[in-house]
């Protein structure tokens, strides 16, 4: 259980070197998110492949229930690419706007270690671990 007292001690942590993208950083990232993009597609492709049987033709309940478990294992993955496209494609939109590296929340930039190392992300550490912490109180209360 966090407290608001903690809160406002709450260290945070070091951030690595703040400052604009290089061009070569850019390209560098920009490469990375549309070869993530283009490995999304073709595992999509083999997930889209799966279509989910109607569990009618099991006449074993066991049967049944293995390939209900599939169906949603199959659901989650299909949910989780979704996801992950969106915020490629999020990202790609705001290289193109010039708005990449630059935090949505408080308008600074991103550090480029934290952008090499999680190129989707839209927020600053600052932000991030802010709104994890919010998180957190939501879910304690
Ligand atoms: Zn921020």
């Amino acid at each position: 259980m966090i407290t608001i007292d903690q809160v406002r001690h709450f260290k945070f942590p070091k951030g690595a070197e703040v400052r604009p993208l290089k061009p070569e950083e850019l390209v560098h990232i920009n490469k990375e998110l549309k070869r993530v993009l283009s490995e999304i597609y073709s595992k999509g492709k083999l997930t889209a492949q799966y279509a989910p049987s109607g569990s009618e033709q099991f006449a074993d309940p066991a049967d049944r229930a293995s390939s209900e478990e599939v169906n949603s294992v199959v659901f989650r993955l299909r949910d989780r690419e979704h996801k992950m496209i969106r915020k490629i494609k999020g990202a790609l939109s705001r290289m193109e706007n010039g708005e990449y590296g630059i935090c949505e929340e408080c308008g600074e930039y991103i550090a480029p270690a934290r952008l090499l190392a999680r190129p989707v992300t839209s927020y600053c550490l600052t932000c991030k671990t802010e709104q994890e912490v919010e998180e957190k109180l939501r879910q304690d209360s």
